[in-house]
């Protein structure tokens, strides 16, 4: 057999077959380190074995709570079940000298094969009582002997339905067995000593397999610095040229006159084209833009701010006042039907100042493309809107000073080196240009830095004025009245209805949505559809007289356009999609959002989608349809329906479950953190990092080691899952 490494797929592990690949591919795991670096997400407590009489029922037992109890004790009546009735749940007696206690196990007649009276067995559950008796119901039961008392925290890992916690050790003691001797510690020696951090090996065979929890929890620790140096130094390392001095053009010739009449009354005419007078917060921004325009120094400034904030507008005139000065900007947006949308909206604000933008698609006709492309050389265009197909290698620009992403994180980290346009110059300097990013998803500070490194951000808080309310209702029943009462009475009105669905059809989920497992009551099977919601739509005698559409990521991309345009021309009355809308689609006439089986999706998309609505003058409804009675998701609803402020959510959702959700990794780009907490950790991340910086910086062996593993370790850790977010 082959030699196995850290890279090899997870199927190279003995009993991994494609029904588990599958599983474990949601679970991001994809080779023997994904499934190393997978580490619980807590542990069990089992080392407090205890026996059967010390329990003091009468004090205990005074409601239905069931207690925790781990013993070794005898099986004391025959564990086997009838055999013509295997459904019936299988019970006997487990006794260990100072009382006794009965078993029940559902569903698992294979227990009556594996123990026979008289067996002694470790045992862990939750003592309940049943018509005055002890019982235990499903508890976790071992032949005593397989277990020692070192093997009592158990690792509980964050798991999708059909793997167990079981299924996972296993298959990572073989993986650390085969392969541990290959990772390499990414963590400073000096920081090792001081700490008194094992091998990378030793420290995730501890976090794996604890002795104690007080073994896990160093573990933790450990790995949290690898990760968090890993992630902030690779990226560096992994994307070229940093530390060089960079230069940009000066955009806004600073100094008095230094702006003519002529320029004075376009930029005029640009502001009056806006027909609204911008907020405080998108005038602080945009004031943060021109200060940056006029230095030589990139910009490396983040916009960031809720949906409808109007980040889209301080992007539009930083480029038209980039144009204005004779420069080239250029607005990347991540879907060609926001990329259209963006251009719409700047085309309007060009009105009548002797400029005209530019759109390139990736579907733009050949002949169209040369011709825009042709523009673009010549410096003709100065305003250019597209997609990444505007990355490619052989569109020239003629004085490209501004690029401006839209929800950057959209892109993969190759996209990203590619935005930043760099270009070696003759005298060892490199030539870049200003670059700018919008995003309404807020980053915890350590990812910022992490991710952006020294990135400056203008934050815009504000709503713009006249913004309607938007009223949130949660609805506990899919065939509830208020849903279709709801939808006609806008639709009698004249306005346009989003209807949001967790899966496109039976099997399919929206690709990159935070679609939810495993944590819901329901089954998969229940959830809705946009195929059955169309099929419902069409068939409500109150609806059916409207048109109505689907709209999904995986249809033609000419379809999808020409269904949004549709819609917002208003010739669909009724839009039936998945989460592909949750980015930038503007029709302010649509004023209804119903999202089916809204405990599917985590806080932060649910906020996004809400913010497709609310963006007329009319009233606004939003509501979310769940029948889960989970208790995590019917407080995710709750909050949505007390606030619409995304920073307040985003606050709260912290709150709620930790990192994971609207501060996940995922939505900005970055593969899921085992070890490291974005938020608790920040100390970890910045005095790690900055060590290792000033190893790097100093050089010598240490910083060779160190660069060399930190190179190692981030390419099998995270550039190819970059790739393909
Ligand atoms: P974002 O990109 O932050 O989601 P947009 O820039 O797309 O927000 O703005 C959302 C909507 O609000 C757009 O229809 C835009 O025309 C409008 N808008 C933006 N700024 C203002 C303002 N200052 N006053 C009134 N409406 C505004
Ligand atoms: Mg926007």
């Amino acid at each position: 057999m082959a030699a196995i490494h850290l890279s090899n797929p997870v199927t190279d592990l003995y009993g991994v077959g494609p029904s588990a690949e599958e599983k474990l591919a949601k679970l991001d795991i994809y080779t023997i380190y994904d499934l190393i670096a997978f580490i619980p997400w807590r542990y069990d407590d089992w080392s407090n074995v205890g026996s059967i009489g010390s329990f003091d029922m009468a004090e205990r037992f005074d409601d239905n709570t069931g207690y925790d109890l781990s013993f070794r004790g005898t099986i004391t009546t025959n564990p086997s079940v009838n055999i013509t009735s295997r459904k019936k749940p299988l019970s006997f007696f487990v006794s260990d000298g100072t009382g006794r206690i009965k078993l029940t196990f559902f569903n698992s007649p294979y227990l009556s094969g594996k123990f026979s009276l008289g067996d002694e067995c470790f045992i862990h559950g939750q003592v309940t009582l049943f018509n005055g008796q002890m019982q235990m119901v499903n508890p976790y039961i071992e032949k005593a002997e397989k277990i020692t008392d070192d093997a009592l925290v158990r690792p509980v890992y964050h798991l999708t339905s059909g793997l167990t916690s079981n299924n996972i050790s296993k298959w990572v003691s073989t993986a650390i067995k085969l392969c541990g001797d290959e990772l390499l510690s990414c963590i400073p020696h000096s920081i090792a000593e001081q700490k008194g951090f094992v091998s990378p090996k030793e420290a995730y065979l501890m976090a794996h397999f604890p002795a104690s929890l007080e073994d896990a929890r160093r573990a933790r620790e450990q790995l949290a610095y690898e990760e968090l140096i890993l992630l902030g130094i690779g990226m560096k390392l992994y994307s070229s040229g940093h530390g060089i001095k960079e230069v940009a053009e000066q955009v806004i010739p600073s100094g008095p006159n230094a702006i003519s009449r002529d320029l004075a009354a376009r930029w005029n005419q640009i502001k009056s084209n806006l027909g609204f007078a911008l907020t405080g917060d998108q005038t602080a921004a945009f004031r943060d833009v021109q200060t940056d325009l006029m230095s030589t120094t990139p910009m490396n400034r983040l916009i960031q701010g809720d949906v409808g904030s109007g980040k889209t507008m301080v992007a539009a005139l930083s480029m038209l006042i980039t144009a204005l000065m004779g420069k080239q900007a250029v607005l990347l947006a991540p879907t060609s039907v926001l990329a259209t949308q963006h251009y719409k909206t700047i085309s309007g604000l060009m009105r009548n100042s002797g400029m005209e933008p530019v759109l390139l698609l990736g579907k733009t006709k050949a002949s169209e493309k040369a011709e825009i492309k042709e523009k673009i050389a010549t410096g003709e265009a100065r305003v250019i809107i597209g997609t990444h197909a505007l990355l490619t290698d052989d569109i020239r620009f003629k004085d490209l000073a501004l690029v401006i992403a839209d929800e950057q994180h959209r892109f993969g980290v190759k996209q990203r080196e590619k935005l930043l346009f760099k270009d070696e110059g003759s005298d060892g300097t490199i030539k870049s240009v200003h670059n700018l990013v919008m995003t309404a998803t807020p980053i915890p500070r350590t990812l910022a830095m992490v991710i952006y490194g020294d990135m400056a951000t203008s934050v815009i808080r504000e709503k713009p004025k006249g913004r309607q309310e938007i009223t949130t209702w949660f609805v506990n029943s899919k065939k509830s009245k208020a849903i279709e009462e709801m939808m006609s009475v806008k639709l009698a009105a004249g306005e346009q209805v989003y209807i949001v669905c967790a899966k496109i059809d039976k099997d399919e989920t929206e690709a990159g949505s935070d679609y939810l497992v495993g944590e819901p009551v329901g089954g998969d099977e229940s959830v809705t559809s946009v195929f059955d919601m169309k099929k419902q739509v069409d068939s409500m005698s109150n609806l059916s007289q409207y048109k109505s559409a689907v709209l999904y990521g995986s249809m033609k991309e000419k379809d999808k356009l020409e269904t949004m345009e549709r819609f917002i021309s208003g010739d669909i009355k009724i839009l039936i999609s998945t989460t592909v809308i949750e980015v930038g689609v503007d029709n302010p006439n649509a004023n209804v959002m119903i999202i089916m089986d809204a405990d599917r999706f985590g806080l932060s998309t649910l906020h996004q989608l809400r913010g497709r609505i609310g963006r007329g003058d009319k009233k606004s409804f939003c509501l979310l349809v769940s029948e889960s009675r989970s208790e995590l998701a019917l407080s995710r609803m709750k909050m949505m329906c007390e606030s619409s402020d995304g920073f307040e959510l985003a606050e709260k959702d912290l709150e709620l479950r930790g990192p994971g959700d609207f501060y996940g990794t995922r939505q900005h780009g970055i593969p899921t953190l085992r070890a490291a907490n974005l938020y608790t950790d920040m100390k970890i991340a910045t005095e790690a990092t900055e060590a290792v910086n000033k190893i790097i910086e100093a050089g010598g062996q240490e910083a060779e080691r160190l660069n060399e593993a930190i190179k190692k370790m981030f390419e099998l850790r995270f550039a190819r899952k970059m790739e393909q977010l």
